[in-house]
């Protein structure tokens, strides 16, 4: 049973090698945007708000819907997207530990801002299966505009996909999630890619330290 940990700055693709890897080794994809997007389906207008404006939930609201993800789990996870700070890195190690578990690998896409800033503003995904299609990269485009290739169904925008928000997401990234990369280089679980690779080049390599 693996777990890991993807650190990455918006638009790095840690949500697609999430998926990846998830699918490879049989692993339970756990996204806390996923899990809180949820929430805000079910009506919560209050966690929306925030998420809309590129900033970052309450440790207490995140670390509530994770821990009870987790405590139903039997086979090893990806987290992707937590913790997103120090102190959310800090309360999950006291849970795993208070659960006899553990982190394998923590997996830091490094990507620099400008194409980061560039993947966003063309980004789109499938409503039904969750692919991910970029309109402005090459390559990553769906082969019938503005449908998933898959389901064929009309493919999504998320609302805080937008050159403004992207600033205040890259911004809360820089203070508040970089400092999580000393944090796991000290305890000797970190691993570094280029995340402006190709797409399968960096799931190459992610396997690489995963089968090592
Ligand atoms: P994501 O899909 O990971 O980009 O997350 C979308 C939004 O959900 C973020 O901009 C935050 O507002 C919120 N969010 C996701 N994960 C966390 C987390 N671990 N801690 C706090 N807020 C989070």
């Amino acid at each position: 049973m693996k777990s890991l940990i993807f650190i990455a700055p918006p638009a790095a693709g840690k949500g697609t090698q999430a998926k990846m890897v998830s699918e490879a080794y049989n692993l339970v994809h756990i996204s806390t945007g996923d899990l809180l997007r949820e929430e805000v389906k079910n009506g919560n207008t209050e966690l929306q708000e925030i998420m809309e404006s590129g900033k970052l939930v309450s440790d207490e609201i995140v670390l509530d819907l994770l821990t009870k993800k987790i405590s139903s789990l039997e086979n090893g996870y990806i987290l992707d997207g937590f913790p997103r700070n120090v102190s959310q890195a800090i309360s999950f190690d006291k849970m795993l530990t208070l659960m006899n578990q553990k982190i394998d690998y923590v997996i830091y896409l490094n990507l620099d801002k400008e194409i980061a800033k560039k993947r966003i503003v063309g980004r789109v995904s499938c409503p039904n299966c969750g692919n991910v299609y970029n309109t402005m990269i090459e390559g990553m485009e769906p082969i019938e505009e503005n449908l998933c290739n898959n389901c064929h169904v009309s493919l999504v925008k998320r609302k805080d996909d937008n050159e403004e928000i992207f600033e205040v997401r890259y911004n809360t990234y820089l203070e508040e999630t970089e400092p999580l990369i000393k944090y796991y280089q000290d305890k000797n679980i970190l691993y570094e890619i280029d995340s402006s690779l190709e797409k399968q080049e960096v799931f190459k390599r992610i396997k690489e330290i995963i089968n090592d």
